[in-house]
């Protein structure tokens, strides 16, 4: 999902806001993110797909960055700082109860869906695409282009693994393609989530003085975390 590192560019000049134009950009992305988010959960839960969910924790701290990279504007740097600790929290909510869901489907036997998992899998390729053409469009700066690049990347690779256990459910007409992905994922957004708490609880530690340069760290995490799911 391109949205994780959009946000660095407020970062660079966190004084200005972005122009209308972009924020336009930022609120389609924020729609389609939570949107995406909605649906994986939906159709995960439908179709039996711990995979689907696992990639839905994505789209929801995509909408989270989105929307704190709009609102955060007007508010005290201790807000995006908290803002960050309720996302990492959530996340890490989601991942556990992800995996929970995988070990739970180990032991019930129960099928996914195999094509209700590939046509969410491809929309949630297809939005991510989406949302990253649009940022790319509108990017301003090198430092931006390039997150956008390295988030869309990661989250296509998620999006691919769905896709992947679609297929692997297809092929073997057993669950586990789509419990290992989904542990995978979850295991990953478990470790980001904490991260992201860390970093959070740092921040909030640290005298109001030095706000400023600790917002710069809010978004490393998420980084970090794309690197890892690189492996
Ligand atoms: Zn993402």
């Amino acid at each position: 999902m391109s949205g994780c590192c959009h946000h660095d560019h407020h970062k660079e000049r966190a004084a200005s806001p972005p122009p209308p134009r972009y924020r336009r950009v930022l609120w389609v992305a924020l729609t389609v993110n939570a949107a995406m988010f909605a649906v994986e959960i939906a159709a995960g839960l439908t179709a039996a797909s711990a995979a689907l969910l696992a990639d839905a924790i994505d789209f929801f701290g995509d909408a989270a960055n989105y929307g704190v990279s709009l609102a955060v504007l007007a508010m005290a740097p201790v807000w995006r700082s908290r803002a960050a600790l309720v996302k990492g929290l959530t996340m890490g909510a989601f991942g556990i109860f992800v995996l929970g869901r995988a070990a739970w489907g180990l032991g019930s036997g129960t099928v996914p869906e195999a094509a209700t998992m590939g046509v969410v899998g491809a929309l949630a390729l297809a939005a991510n695409l989406g949302v990253a053409a649009l940022l790319y469009a509108y990017r301003e700066g090198d430092a931006n282009m390039r997150s956008v690049w390295l988030c869309t990347r990661n989250d296509a690779i998620g999006n691919v693994a769905v896709l992947l256990a679609a297929l692997g459910v297809f092929g073997t007409g057993t669950a586990w393609p789509d419990l290992l992905v989904a542990a995978l994922m979850g295991g990953l957004a478990v470790a980001a989530a904490v991260s992201v708490v860390r970093a959070a609880r740092r921040e909030l530690a640290q005298p109001a003085t030095a706000a400023p340069a600790v917002t710069l760290e809010v978004d490393a995490p998420h980084h970090l975390r794309h690197r890892d799911r690189l492996g």
